[in-house]
């Protein structure tokens, strides 16, 4: 199962991403989260993406395509994948199909979890997330037991640096202008799927899980 999942910022991609690994078994790839590892840990390809990213818009095709490619040929994704932030431009997808027939390999399906962009404002401002696992929490509609910490792991809840209310809306810009392309290629391809992203994480789940039985993936 070879999936994309596409959508704005903060409409719950990272969170049914994980969700659908467990249940397909296959890794769950955010190039957010690569590129955000980059960065904490300094290598040149973090300082060459850390500007772009503070200020929300995207890093270069060629230096995200690369780093992607990489992955996606590690033994663990031979059997699929599910790929979230990744491809965000048209150019990206078309090198994400290259790479995806060297390996003999073509996409099962494009998913398109939508929400409109006042919601995904008020998620991405109360959005938290635990420095330790990654976990998402939001202040408001899933708050953790403890204030500031991680139920699993009790780990720091922290802001992200790029949701903030400038960036957010940054963010949404660079979005709308990448996604009509991208929506028009996958439709083209006959792999693209919508669905709704509102609502919580199990309701949206189990669209995901009705979407991807009737199409046959
Ligand atoms: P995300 O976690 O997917 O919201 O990504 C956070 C930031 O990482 C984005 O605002 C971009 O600066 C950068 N980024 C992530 N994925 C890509 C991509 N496929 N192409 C370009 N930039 C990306």
């Amino acid at each position: 199962m070879n999936l994309v999942l596409l959508g704005p910022p903060g409409v719950g991609k990272g969170t049914q991403g994980r969700m659908l690994s467990e249940t397909l078994e296959v890794p769950w790839l955010s190039s957010g989260d690569m590129l955000r590892d980059a960065v904490r840990e300094g290598t040149a390809l973090g300082k060459r993406a850390d500007g772009s990213m503070r200020q929300g818009e995207l890093v270069e095709d060629s230096l995200i395509v690369e780093i992607m490619g990489e992955r996606l040929r590690r033994a663990d994704a031979t059997k699929g994948f599910i790929l979230d932030g990744y491809p965000r431009t048209r150019g990206q997808a078309e090198a994400l199909a290259a790479v995806l027939a060297q390996l003999g390999r073509t996409l099962s399906a494009a998913l398109l979890l939508d929400l409109p962009d006042e919601d995904v404002v008020t998620r991405l401002s109360g959005r938290r997330i635990c420095e330790r696992c990654g976990r998402v929490y939001h202040v408001e509609f899933d708050p953790p037991e403890r204030d500031g910490r991680c139920d699993v792991d009790d780990g720091e809840l922290i802001r992200r640096d790029d949701d903030r209310p400038e960036t957010i809306r940054r963010r949404l810009v660079v979005y709308h202008r990448e996604i009509e392309p991208l929506l028009r290629y996958y439709e083209a391809e006959w792999v693209l799927r919508r669905i709704d992203g509102s609502g919580p994480p199990a309701e949206v789940n189990k669209r995901f899980e009705a979407v991807l039985a009737s199409a046959g993936v």
